[in-house]
């Protein structure tokens, strides 16, 4: 018995997947592809994916957003959560990784509720708030470059709707947010989680779960 988060060794992370991963079998075909990507790293967890799908459930998501979509994994297990009429406004500066995904959310019969936004994130978001669309989204997963966080959540939470949620990826940073920062990215990251824990527009849940995810919800 523990009153503290466990630390999964290889075998206990090897039984928590055993145990519960029901991965749908093309997001399974994906992730292998992308094993051998040499961004690898930047694809989300498979029980963490897992998790999000069943929060998007939990929530009755409809409307949702992902800033960050890299080979679309993510964006997959979303797609496949939502209801028949859910749909994902999808945010990527890059045509080639996202072309990836779109063969295989083609592939589960998804791909029309994925919108892909080519562009800045920030254009796309600042773009949907200046259309009025502020406060119709249910969810949103932020997972994209670590020093911009806070201007993504900041629109987010704008579009969102009260008790939408926002779930936002690598707020352990590998473990480095722990110690004094020496790059951008880790010094962008504890000031995001400081901010977080202080902002009382939201209720607040961080989680050691892959690279630790918080789970923001908007009052
Ligand atoms: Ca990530």
């Amino acid at each position: 018995m523990s009153t503290r988060t466990l630390n999964l060794d290889d075998k206990l992370y090897q039984y928590l997947l055993d145990a519960s991963l029901r991965e749908h079998p093309v997001l399974t075909e994906l992730r292998e592809l992308n094993r051998h990507h040499p961004h690898a790293s930047m694809q989300i967890a498979p029980e963490q994916g897992q998790f999000m799908a069943l929060l998007v459930k939990l929530i009755g998501a409809r409307r949702t957003l992902e800033v960050g979509v890299f080979t679309g994994y993510s964006t997959l297990a979303t797609a496949l959560a939502l209801p028949p009429d859910g749909s994902i406004v999808a945010c990527d500066i890059s045509r080639e990784y996202t072309d990836i995904g779109r063969r295989y959310w083609e592939k589960t019969g998804v791909a029309h509720k994925i919108d892909l936004r080519i562009a800045p994130a920030i254009d796309t978001l600042d773009a949907l708030i200046a259309q009025g669309q502020g406060g119709s989204f249910d969810f949103a997963f932020i997972d994209a470059d670590k020093t911009a966080y806070d201007a993504y959540y900041e629109r987010c939470l704008t579009l969102l709707r009260q008790g939408g949620l926002i779930v936002v990826d690598n707020v352990l940073w590998s473990g480095a947010v722990a110690s004094e920062a020496t790059d951008a990215d880790t010094a962008a990251l504890q000031a995001f989680n400081r901010k977080l824990h202080a902002d009382q527009r939201i209720d607040l849940a961080m989680l050691p779960i892959a690279d630790g995810l918080t789970l923001a919800r908007k009052h």
